[in-house]
């Protein structure tokens, strides 16, 4: 068995035609899921196009399919189930999702959001820094070897 075969449900080495197929059986398999686990599971028609959504329901139809045709112990079907309610709570939130395409304005909120995330990032350093214990003179360092990196601290290169 070769280490960089990836598991059956990461579809990205599939050749076109195999990856289509793939596509339709998890499609019915997910339109089963819906009837046979109405009401608990409901999901938007986007389902395809929600990254996690996609990739997590494709985990449990081969996890089904393990548990159908592997198991030997019903605890695992009993877990498979739990799990299954566990997550379709939270696939509610997206079951009204109106899908609006991503939108350019998206990706300009988003990047938005990074240049504030990176602003607190800039604080949070700034607030380290100030707060570290000031660097000891020569005579006064202590010999816990714990404080002897912190006059390194002001080496840093700036990343910019
Ligand atoms: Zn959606």
């Amino acid at each position: 068995m070769a280490d960089s075969t990836p598991p059956p449900w990461v579809w990205t080495d599939l050749d076109p035609g195999k990856l289509e197929r793939s596509w339709r059986d998890l499609a019915d398999w997910v339109d089963w899921l819906e009837d046979a686990y109405a009401p608990w599971v409901l999901l938007p028609p986007c389902w395809p196009d929600h990254e996690g959504l996609r990739t997590e329901l494709r985990m449990y139809w081969y996890w089904h399919r393990w548990v159908q045709r592997k198991a030997v112990n019903p605890i695992d079907g009993v877990r498979w189930h739990q799990e299954l309610r566990r997550s379709a709570q939270a696939w509610r939130d997206l079951a009204n999702c109106r899908h609006d395409p991503p939108m350019p304005h998206r990706q300009q909120i988003r990047a938005g959001e990074r240049r504030r995330r990176d602003d607190y990032i800039a604080e949070a350093i700034r607030a380290e820094t100030q707060t570290a214990p000031p660097a000891l003179s020569a005579s006064q360092q202590p010999a816990s070897p714990q404080h002897q990196s912190s006059p390194q601290v002001q080496q840093f290169p700036d990343p910019r």
